[in-house]
């Protein structure tokens, strides 16, 4: 590298690209796929792998359908994934269909972008009653992620066939997926109609018009994690009406505050202020200083169905600790979403810090596959999720990206040392193990704007893993799916 030069500019042209695996297809990978054969000022090869058929991850099994404009982000990967340098292999799982140790001996550097694919739990007695999910389970559901468990989900929206359905919800968080589902259970049909969700997706949630949604945010109102654009969405819906559980709740602005907060505040003060909601309009009711302490059921044992949250008021005490300010009470619950976080999950035979659940790394470089806690042996990275914890919105990605990035190139002229290892696709189809490609990708997307279009709308999600591998032209039976 000459003195001036770029940290990935080589002294010699290498005569091979640098291979690299990219694990995961959601925004952290894409980002990072942008990143690299933009910035490589040498020949690179990138194999994008997905454990499902589909790219994109959570721009489009996480982003509300009823974000269109945040959904079609993914729309500006198109031509990225179209590229020579770029592989897509969709429906390939680590543990499944290949070990960490076979991407070690195929590609010259690994790039971990797999997200957080779990969530946090409440920890209080009765969260595993009938009716109680993670909202990341109904957020896949109403996305048509192929591995959403449709049958329990939709138990819980019928409430058990109890006849009178979901009337109460109680969604416990005050983040921004806490606010997505719960402004989903509040819309009419005719606001989601437009949309991409699943036919069945759409069935159900027709039948589901919950008259009260109530949304438990532990801590006060200048202190939860919703986005401002986000929040204020609550308030525009065509028939429900946000109001404050407790309208005595101080509202006023704290000595010091972030920017979103002092947003957050100005626009519950306007709903503060509000005329009280028609009646007869479903109603969104925000409990600030509230916990959930327990989920009540009833039903015969083994098959308990939630009925109720136990709900505790909270204050903070001298020590800015969260502490009880007074008894508990029940709010009815037909259906409980837990919507405190997502968590990371460890992909075997890679480090994993078990209390951050993330992948250790420094700027991006894995740490920690060396006894001694040093960088791993040259040639791992992370980025995402996965490297910083499940937080930031969509954009937060790309700054992430850029540095792991950086990371990659540096090491680049160290990397292409090694013998040319040959990358992964022909070795995969040499083991026959089936993956989905770009031109896969692009029937089942051609399938889901034809099927769209012959209902209204521009494009209907094929939630089922056979349809959209039959849409891919893929032979159903070489992917007998997530159970393998
Ligand atoms: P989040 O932003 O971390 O919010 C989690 C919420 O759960 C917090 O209010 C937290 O309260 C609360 N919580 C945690 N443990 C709890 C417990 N035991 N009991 C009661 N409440 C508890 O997580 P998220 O909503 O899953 O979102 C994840 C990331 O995705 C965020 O960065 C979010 O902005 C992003 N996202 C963005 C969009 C969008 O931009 N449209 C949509 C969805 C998600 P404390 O603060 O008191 O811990």
């Amino acid at each position: 590298m000459t003195e001036n030069a770029p940290p990935n500019a080589l002294s010699d042209p290498p005569g091979r690209p640098l291979r690299i695996a990219v694990v995961g297809a959601g925004p952290a990978g894409l980002f990072i796929v942008d990143t690299l054969t933009d910035t490589a000022d040498f020949p690179v090869s990138v194999e994008l792998i997905d454990r499902i058929p589909t790219p994109f991850g959570l721009l489009r099994y996480g982003v509300a359908p009823d974000h269109p404009a945040i959904r079609s982000i993914r729309n500006r990967f198109t031509t990225l994934l179209h590229r020579d340098d770029v592989a897509f292999l969709g429906g390939v799982e680590i543990g499944r269909d290949l070990t960490v140790d076979d991407l070690r001996e195929h590609l010259d550097a690994i790039v971990y972008s797999y997200g957080s694919a779990s969530d946090r739990h409440l920890d209080i007695p009765g969260e595993d009653l009938l009716g109680s999910l993670s909202a990341t389970e109904f957020v896949a559901w109403y996305c048509g992620h192929p591995d959403a468990d449709r049958a329990v989900v939709e138990d819980a929206l019928a409430a058990g066939g109890s006849g009178e359905g979901v009337q109460s919800v109680v969604v416990v968080g005050a983040g921004n997926v806490a606010l997505d589902v719960a402004r989903v259970l509040a819309r009419t049909p005719d606001e989601l109609a437009g949309t991409d969700m699943p036919d069945h997706v759409l069935a159900a949630l027709a039948t589901t018009t919950p008259q009260e949604v109530h949304l438990l945010a532990r801590r006060g109102p200048a202190d939860v994690a919703f986005s401002t654009s986000e929040l204020r969405e609550l308030g525009q819906l065509g028939d429900a009406d946000v109001v404050l559980a407790d309208p005595a709740v101080d509202l006023s602005d704290p000595p010091e505050l972030s920017r979103t907060a002092g947003r957050n505040l100005a626009v519950l003060r306007q709903w503060e202020q509000a005329e009280p909601p028609a009646p007869g309009r479903r109603r969104v009711v925000l409990h600030f200083w509230s916990r959930p302490v327990r989920l009540v059921g009833a039903g015969p044992a083994g098959h308990e169905r939630v009925q109720a949250v136990s709900v505790e008021p909270t204050e903070l005490d001298d020590d800015n600790r969260l502490v009880a300010a007074g008894p508990a009470y029940d709010i009815r619950a037909d259906l409980v979403l837990r919507a405190v976080g997502y968590r990371g999950v460890r992909l075997p035979g890679v480090p994993f810090d078990d209390v951050g659940a993330v992948i250790p790394n420094e700027a991006g470089r894995v740490l920690g596959i060396k006894a001694d806690g040093a960088p791993a042996a040259m040639g791992e990275y992370v980025t995402g999720w996965a490297k910083r914890g499940p937080q930031g919105v969509i954009g937060t990605n790309k700054p992430d990206a850029r540095e792991t990035a950086r990371a990659v190139l540096a090491d680049a002229p160290e990397l292409l040392r090694r013998p040319d290892p040959g990358g992964l696709a022909a070795w995969l189809s040499a083991c026959g193990t089936p993956a989905v490609d770009i031109a896969g990708w692009d029937r089942i997307d051609a399938a889901e704007l034809a099927l769209g279009q012959t209902e209204g709308r521009e494009r209907t999600t094929l939630a089922d893993r056979a349809a959209m591998l039959a849409a891919a032209d893929h032979d159903p039976d070489d992917d007998p799916g997530p159970d393998r």
